[in-house]
């Protein structure tokens, strides 16, 4: 016990004494709140969170009318309260003039960094939209904004579902960033390997733009399992073991889960990555445990 404590300080002070360290960015994702008690816990976990100091925070885009407004109202609120926001943006549903005017809507309310996705279609839903690949997406943002905005695309360390070659994902990938992506935020991933070895291909390909992990807190045992399922993440074998054998027990779950994702994020920080994207599932407890132990705010 005493090893370990020891090593886990010696280990988070070079993380801190890291040059690299200033050069860093963190930021948080949430999603639109469907109901007002969901509207004060985000502004709850905003101000939490937000005393951190994060480059910006995230908000996720659905690819109904609704949703999407809430997109734009969750973003501006963030924006009007002296932060950073970044709307996530797809083409699912999407044509080319709504984007245009969502494009305009937040130029004109100071907003400067997008999130560029495909989207997945829901289910019933038919339309596609205008563009299929996030690589469009991008382009016509660029088409219609010039350099207005920072954009960031999505990259997949362990490959996207649908991919039927990693090569060729890359090769996507890629095309992502010649449209005019300057940076990339990862789907989770508990392998690090993976992605140290995507950014090293990425290299191989000349793309060179920051790729920032996205980093999955573990709260939740069986809500994991199904977005895991769902995005393609591996949830390696014994994180999935130990997961099951704590049952209902949520306090183990957390607890093991904040260790276990502390480790995976001194890994990456220690190895060169340009920073973490935390997905909050708009909670901050998870995130905060995971931030005190790496020691990132001092
Ligand atoms: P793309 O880059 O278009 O890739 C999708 C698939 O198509 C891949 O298999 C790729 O290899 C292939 N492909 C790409 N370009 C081409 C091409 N030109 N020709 C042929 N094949 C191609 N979803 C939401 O609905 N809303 C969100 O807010 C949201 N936020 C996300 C944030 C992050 C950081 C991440 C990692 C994912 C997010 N997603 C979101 C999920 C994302 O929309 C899905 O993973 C979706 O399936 C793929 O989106 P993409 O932008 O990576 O698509």
């Amino acid at each position: 016990m005493v090893a370990w404590g020891l090593c886990h300080f010696v280990k988070i002070t070079l993380v801190r004494q890291d040059p690299m360290a200033d050069q860093r960015q963190y930021s948080f994702e949430f999603f639109p709140p469907k109901t007002d008690k969901g509207v004060e816990k985000l502004r709850a976990t905003r101000e939490k969170l937000g005393a951190l100091g994060p480059m910006y925070f995230s908000v996720t885009f659905g690819a109904g009318g609704s949703t999407r407004d809430r997109t734009f109202e969750t973003v501006t609120e963030i924006k009007a309260a002296g932060y950073a926001a970044a709307p996530h943006l797809s083409c699912i549903g999407s044509t080319r003039a709504n984007i245009a005017d969502i494009l305009d809507q937040y130029a004109a309310h100071g907003i400067d960094r997008i999130v560029a996705l495909r989207g997945d279609m829901p289910s019933g839903m038919v339309e596609a939209g205008e563009f299929r690949h996030a690589n469009e997406l991008v382009a016509f943002i660029r088409e219609h904004s010039g350099g207005q905005f920072h954009i960031e695309v999505a990259a997949y360390p362990e490959f996207h579902p649908q991919a039927s070659k990693p090569e060729k994902d890359l090769a996507n990938f890629a095309a992502k960033v010649k449209a005019g992506a300057d940076g990339a935020i990862t789907q989770y991933f508990y392998n690090p390997d993976a992605y140290f070895r995507f950014v090293d291909d990425c290299h191989k390909l000349g793309v060179d733009i920051p790729i920032v992990p996205g980093i999955m807190p573990i709260t939740n045992h069986s809500q994991l399992a199904r977005f895991s399922d769902a995005c393609g993440a591996e949830i390696p074998r014994w994180i999935r073991r130990r997961l099951e054998g704590f049952g209902d027990d949520v306090t183990a779950i957390r607890a093991f889960g904040t260790d276990v994702v502390t480790a995976l994020c001194e890994r990456l920080l220690e190895k060169g990555a340009p920073g973490l994207h935390f997905y909050t599932m708009n909670q901050s407890e998870a995130t905060l445990g995971i931030w005190n132990n790496l020691a990132l705010s001092s």
